[in-house]
């Protein structure tokens, strides 16, 4: 039986609040046996955790979204203490979108520090989102050292150049359903050329549903699709892509 994992969705958001055990029935169904809910600012940390103590194969992340308007910026004493807890597994979302910019660039990028730092203290990778800032994402992960608390770059959408610094800093490369979507051939070429022990795969539910879902709202068991058009493009059976990037992100998030 195939295992897949669905390495970064938003299952606890409000999307799925009249269907949430239907859409964890649908995901066992489909071969899905794990995933990580991340989070986008800190007060879903009590939702998340809830979560995690109630459903099998379910972790969550800490953090808040570059894009995310707070009161209060995170500290790295307070992403320390949240993170304590035995199924948070990562740090994160966090990094650097200039796409929306709802968060000035400055903010973005010590908050997006502030996210590393926690993330050396407790020992566990960041979950890095890059939107339209390549060069600042990449310039910060080097300058706070990623690669000694090793990350994801997630829903990656940039260039092999991109993910080519991503793998030489130790990164994984996380794809979502836009690899599938038409226009997108370059991304499905980047796919192919992951180095096998450092691709992994997602959904971002509830965004960006995969061909031939696109355009309803995505969840966990459409992970399936993501991983047949990787499978697909790299000429190999979803069966070994499923167990690779199953294998990968058990080791991302040191559950093995
Ligand atoms: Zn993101
Ligand atoms: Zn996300």
């Amino acid at each position: 039986m195939m295992a897949l994992f669905d390495s970064h969705c938003h299952i606890d958001f409000e999307q799925f609040n009249d269907d949430r055990d239907d859409v964890f029935a649908r995901m066992r169904d489909a071969g899905v046996t794990r995933l990580v809910a991340v989070s986008v600012e800190l007060e879903q940390t009590p939702r998340l955790i809830d979560l995690v103590e109630s459903h099998y194969g379910v972790w969550f992340s800490v953090g808040v979204h570059p894009n995310h308007g707070v009161d209060h910026e995170p500290t790295v004493d307070q992403l320390c203490k949240l993170a304590g807890h035995e199924k948070c597994v990562a740090i994160g979302e966090s990094g650097m979108d200039f796409f929306r910019a709802n968060v000035d660039p400055k903010t973005q990028e010590q908050r997006f520090r502030t996210h590393i730092r926690a993330a050396h203290a407790v020992n566990k990778p960041v979950i890095v989102h890059m939107r339209d800032a390549d060069d600042a994402t990449l310039r910060i992960l080097k300058e706070e050292n990623i690669a000694g608390c090793g990350g994801i770059m997630h829903c990656f959408s940039s260039t092999c150049k991109a993910a080519r610094q991503a793998l030489d800093m130790g990164m994984s490369i996380s794809f979502s359903g836009n690899v599938t979507f038409k226009r997108n051939d370059e991304l499905r070429n980047i796919a192919t050329q992951i180095p096998e022990d450092s691709i992994l795969i997602e959904t971002d539910a509830p965004y960006l549903a995969p061909v031939p879902m696109r355009g309803k709202r995505n969840e966990p068991a459409f992970v399936k699709h993501v991983a047949e058009c990787i499978a697909e493009v790299r000429g190999i059976s979803v069966e070994h892509l499923a167990d690779i990037t199953t294998a990968n992100a058990l080791k991302r998030f040191q559950l093995i």
